[in-house]
């Protein structure tokens, strides 16, 4: 389930962000055209044949005003922590600098693969440039130059032969996988240790990797839970990690591994825009989510207040509107047992799938009750539905012409879809297809 990730590491304008969106390509983004959600882009998924990994561009995780050299050091840091490998990028325009040798020093000490990338060798007469940087000491170094997609393909064959032999090791299938993801202080420590002295929870510790290492294993009402700890590794006290984008970094490395994330909301102060942000990420990436109300205990309550808090968040979470609401006390432990059976359903929907016979019934159905649009005299024909996917469960419409079904016809269908087989929690995906 884990992939592999690498870092791009570098002094400012050697060519990181060049490299990494060379490396991401043109995904596109569900929540940067989701308003009041931006994104700036830390960490994406790449593939080199038939590779699928990560990358970090650890130089757009800004480190306040601190000294290049001190910059430089924690972002080499923090390639090291979070990365299987590590693509230490050089400007062989420049020659190299005192930052460089600070930076190769810090990664020597890592034991991690490194991968000398010289960036900028535009042309094949700039390539004399690498040898100065042999004396490195990770090995060959690779000339490359960004701007024209120049030398990545050796590039990758070099980092993707470093990635460890993880991807084969799928995780359990039966095991629901969640993340708990929120602004600081929302309480996702305290939601993990009250989950953990909930009554009847087995917890089980679990060596695995060092990475894997803050992955509690529990069990409860016959079902194995593993929780992805995102709020314990901060704990850790680096200046670093206190920065936002490197929890945001956290943040999608856990979501990655969920099946289900909860977003966690603080009922005491109320939603904040970097609420928005951070459910985003969990919506993007397509896991089933649980919009979770902690602090539950701070308000005074009467027979409306959760009514009214509801319409707030579903006021401000539009696109969430699959997602259950659960109000809870970390604290108090109040309505905490309605969590995990709630964690449970929303994964089951987040992996079921549903007939095809019965799915093109209910597609039937829909078509008679609210006739297909007509867009410049031409009229959509739905033809056959099938689901092609789990995780999130995703759909695949053949019709006519695919430009004629648009967003608020697809909408009206997914609308039909859940209420015939109730995808609580879960994300669903419908895509048009011309059938040929
Ligand atoms: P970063 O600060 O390390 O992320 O560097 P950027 O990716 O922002 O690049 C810094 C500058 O170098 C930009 O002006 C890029 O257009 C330029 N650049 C990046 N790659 C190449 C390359 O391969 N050749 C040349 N000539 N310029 C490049
Ligand atoms: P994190 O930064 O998201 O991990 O948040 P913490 O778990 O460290 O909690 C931040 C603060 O909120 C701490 O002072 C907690 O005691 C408090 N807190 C957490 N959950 C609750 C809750 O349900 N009710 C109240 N009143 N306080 C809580």
């Amino acid at each position: 389930m884990r992939k592999s990730v690498a870092a791009i590491v570098g002094r400012p304008n050697v060519g990181k962000s060049t490299i990494f969106n060379r490396l991401v390509g043109e995904r596109i983004s569900i929540v940067e055209d989701t308003p009041g959600v931006t994104r700036d882009r830390v960490y994406a998924e790449a593939d080199w044949l038939s590779t699928v990994f990560n990358v970090i561009d650890t130089g757009g995780i800004e480190m306040s005003d601190e000294p290049l050299l001190v910059q430089m050091r924690q972002q080499a840091e923090i390639a090291i922590a979070e990365s299987d490998v590590i693509i230490f990028l050089l400007n062989g325009r420049e020659g190299m600098t005192a930052a460089d040798e600070e930076v190769a020093k810090i990664l020597y000490k890592s034991n991690k693969p490194v991968v000398v990338a010289v960036n900028k060798i535009d042309n094949p007469e700039m390539r004399e440039k690498i040898y100065e940087y042999y004396a490195l000491g990770f090995g060959e170094p690779y000339p490359i130059s960004g701007a024209h997609g120049l030398g990545l393909g050796d590039l990758l064959d070099a980092v993707v032969g470093y990635f460890p032999e993880i991807q084969g090791q799928a995780s359990d299938e039966d095991t629901v996988y969640f993340s708990l993801i929120g602004r600081p202080n929302v309480g996702k420590s305290s939601l993990v240790n009250a989950l953990l002295h909930e009554e009847r929870v087995i917890v089980s510790e679990q060596g695995g990797t060092t990475r894997d290492a803050v992955d509690t294993h529990l069990h409860k009402d016959g079902q194995d839970f593993v929780i992805i700890d995102t709020a314990g590794m901060r704990k850790r006290g680096k200046v670093y990690e206190a920065t936002e984008k490197y929890s945001v970094l956290r943040a999608l490395k856990a979501i990655e591994r969920s099946d289900v994330v909860l977003v966690l909301i603080d009922a005491e102060t109320g939603i904040r825009e970097q609420d928005k942000k951070i459910a985003g990420y969990a919506h993007e990436a397509g896991r089933s989510i649980i919009i979770t109300v902690n602090k539950w205990d701070t308000v005074e309550t009467d027979e409306n207040t959760m009514k009214e808090f509801e319409q707030k968040v579903r006021a401000h979470f539009q696109y969430l509107d699959y997602a259950p609401i659960v109000f809870l006390s970390a604290k108090t432990k109040k309505r905490l047992h309605t969590l995990i059976p709630a964690i449970k359903t929303a994964s089951e929907n987040h992996a079921k799938r549903v007939q095809t016979n019965t799915l093109n019934d209910v597609i039937m159905d829909a078509l008679a009750m609210n006739p297909t649009p007509t867009v410049k005299g031409k009229r959509l024909k739905v033809l056959y539905t099938t689901q092609v996917a789990v995780k999130p469960p995703s759909f695949v419409v053949f019709v006519n012409e695919p430009e004629l079904m648009h967003f608020s016809y697809r909408r009206f269908l997914e609308n039909r879809i859940r209420d015939a087989f109730g995808f609580v929690g879960t994300p669903i995906k419908i895509f048009a297809r011309k059938r040929q």
